[in-house]
Parts: structure tokens; C-alpha cells; sequence
């Protein structure tokens, strides 16, 4: 018997609670993996507190990040004891996910942790910081450098915002983060951010072209912030979009694309080809340091996870959460 995070639902009401489970309960898959650690994202809090509808089968395990040992592999990519990393791939959402101290899985989804990173380095990271570094990676091969201007990250305290002011600092740029909390900006300059601005003068309705400040922008939040974010954009600019933290909408003008000629591009991490992912871990693999993890994250345990999803929903909680699956 090992413990997990099951929910399971009820006049149409996510409940979610720890409980023993066993391994002929577990999803089919050709990889068992002892799960180290785990994560909360965004979507893992709409999962647990019931806020949005991610999961698509009940009973369900979430958790869409996970970093393990394997334990049996019928997988020639595999063998017992290989350290691996899971991100996405609908886990935690159709198939059972990482929060449990067991999971099996489908040998397809899984990379191997590069050896630069330590497997609860890797779930400080997680989703959230896999997602910022295909953001920065993104706005490099479109062609913006440290010497083209300024950069924003709107959604500034959360994960992915978090990890792409670190990237984008360590790689020379300068950094503008947008934030509804202020009061944490000694915490977003010690990421590396060189200016700090309210997130309230981009999340109104705006003018469809205003004055061009950023050369590049990583939006987390979506609705009228990445409206306006295009719109004060460079000739030329890139701006990527990963997120909806302020809303799934876009009600914007084709002005900015066609009179300043910008690049939006989408950024879906769920997905992503393997070679991409191993591209990108490979590279937050050199470019974080062991001291930036503890500036970012901090650990919680399977017991602390359902209140802590409820705090992440309420926008109360700072950076990234790892949860340690052997205390
Ligand atoms: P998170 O840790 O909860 O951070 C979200 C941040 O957005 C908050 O910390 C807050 O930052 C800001 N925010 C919250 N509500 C807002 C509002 N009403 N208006 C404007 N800003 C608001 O979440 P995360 O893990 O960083 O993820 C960020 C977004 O990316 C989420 O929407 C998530 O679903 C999405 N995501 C997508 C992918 C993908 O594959 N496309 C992957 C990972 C995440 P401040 O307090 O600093 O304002």
C-alpha cells in the first residue's frame, strides 16, 4: 500500500482527500515509478479545489508534474533505478498523476532527469519552469537578444513568471515584471527584475497601439494584459502567451500585427515533442544555480497539498510549491 491524492466527485463537487491505495489500482502503463517529488501548478489547484474543469475521468490523481525512480520498466529506454521526469501529457488530468507515491505511466512520456539537476530541483521547477524556459527559448529563436530592448513578464510571483525573470536576468536581459502585488518586489529584484510595475496599467481595456516599450514579453495571464501587452510592443517585437490567470479571452485589434509587424506566439507545454522538452530541461540544467531554488521554492508535504492548492487558487502563494513524497 502506498498513499495518494485521490479526488473523486459528488453532486458535481470535486472531494479531495490522501487515502491508501495499491498498485492494481494504478492506470496501465510500461513504466512503475517511485515518485520522489511532485508539484502544484495552476491547473493541479483547479484540479484539487474543483475551480476549473481539468479532470476528465473520476476517480482521479492529479498532479502533472513528477520526478522519480523507476521501479520496473517494460520499456527498452528504461531500466530500474533511472531517475526520470514526467511533465504533462494530460497526467493529472486523464490519467493518474504524480501526487501519489506511486505512479504508472507510459515510458513515451517520460525524459531523463539530466544529470546538472537534482530530482527536487526538478520539481521546483516543474511544469511551471519547463513552460518559462520554452518561453525564453521561443523569444530567442525569434531573434530578441539582451541588446533589443527591454523584456516583460506579466504574472510576475507565479511559477512560470518567477523562473522566466530568472532566465531572462541570467541571460542578460532586462527584465520588466508586471505584478498585482507590489509589495513582493524586493523578492521579484532578487530574481533579477530591473523594474517592477503595477499589474492594474495593463489589465484594462487599452488603445490599440500605444507606445512601443518592449522588445520582447512573456504573458501568463491572457484577456485585455496580453491585449495590451501587443499593443505597447516594439516594431518587430515577440510577445509568447502561455496562460490565462486573468482570463482565456483576447479581445484584441490585428493593429499591432499589422502596422508594427509583431510575432505572438503560443506556447502549449502539454504536448511538446520530446525533443523540445529535452532541449529545454537541458537548458534550465545550465542555466539555474542550487542557491536559486531556495529564492523560488519551498517544500510542503501529500498532507499540506489540499490546503495549499486552495491558497495558490486565492493568489496567496509566492513562487513555486515541491511536494516531498518521502519526508
Ligand atoms: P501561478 O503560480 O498561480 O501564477 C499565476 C500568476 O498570475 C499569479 O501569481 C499572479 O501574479 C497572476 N495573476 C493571478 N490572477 C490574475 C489576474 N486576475 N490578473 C492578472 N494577473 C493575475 O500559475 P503558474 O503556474 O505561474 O501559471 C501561470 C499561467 O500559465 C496559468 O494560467 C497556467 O494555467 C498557465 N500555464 C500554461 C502552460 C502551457 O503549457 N501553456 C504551462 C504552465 C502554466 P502576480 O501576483 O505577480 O500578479
Amino acid at each position: 500500500m502506498f498513499k495518494g491524492l485521490l479526488i473523486t466527485q459528488e453532486d458535481k463537487k470535486n472531494l479531495a482527500s490522501v487515502v491508501e491505495l495499491n498498485e492494481d489500482q494504478l492506470p496501465e502503463g510500461d513504466v512503475l515509478v517511485d515518485v520522489h517529488y511532485s508539484t502544484i501548478n495552476y491547473k493541479d489547484g483547479m484540479a484539487i479545489t474543483g475551480k476549473g474543469p481539468i479532470i476528465r475521468s473520476f476517480p482521479m490523481v492529479p498532479g502533472i508534474d513528477l520526478v522519480g525512480q523507476v521501479m520496473k520498466s517494460d520499456s527498452p529506454r528504461f531500466s530500474k533505478g533511472d531517475f526520470v521526469i514526467l511533465n504533462g501529457f494530460g497526467v493529472g488530468e486523464k490519467h493518474w498523476g504524480g501526487l501519489s507515491e506511486r505512479a504508472r505511466l507510459k515510458s513515451d512520456w517520460l525524459i531523463p532527469l539530466p544529470k546538472t539537476i537534482e530530482a527536487k530541483h526538478a520539481m521546483a521547477i516543474g511544469t511551471a519552469g519547463y513552460t518559462a524556459m520554452l518561453s525564453v527559448l521561443a523569444l530567442e529563436k525569434q531573434g530578441v537578444t539582451p541588446e533589443s530592448g527591454e523584456v516583460l513578464v506579466t504574472g510576475a510571483n507565479g511559477g512560470v513568471g518567477s523562473f522566466a525573470i530568472r532566465l531572462l536576468s541570467r541571460l542578460g536581459y532586462k527584465v520588466v515584471a508586471s505584478t498585482g502585488r507590489m509589495a513582493e518586489s524586493d523578492y521579484l529584484r532578487s530574481l533579477g527584475a530591473n523594474e517592477i510595475i503595477d499589474r492594474d496599467y495593463l489589465s484594462e481595456l487599452g488603445k490599440p497601439l500605444q507606445k512601443e516599450r518592449w522588445a520582447g514579453a512573456i504573458d501568463c495571464v491572457g484577456s485585455h494584459t496580453l491585449v495590451n501587452v501587443c499593443a505597447s510592443t516594439q516594431y518587430g517585437g515577440v510577445v509568447t502567451a502561455c496562460g490565462l490567470a486573468q482570463g482565456m479571452d483576447f479581445p484584441a485589434s490585428v493593429a499591432p500585427f499589422i502596422l508594427r509587424g509583431i510575432k505572438l506566439i503560443g506556447i502549449d507545454s502539454v504536448m511538446r515533442p520530446l525533443e523540445d522538452r529535452i532541449e529545454a530541461w537541458e537548458r534550465l540544467g545550465e542555466l539555474l544555480k542550487p542557491e536559486d531554488f531556495a529564492t523560488i521554492s519551498h517544500e510542503i508535504t501529500l498532507d499540506d497539498v489540499i490546503e495549499t492548492a486552495h491558497a495558490l487558487m486565492n493568489g496567496t502563494v509566492r513562487g513555486r510549491v515541491v511536494v516531498n513524497m518521502k519526508p
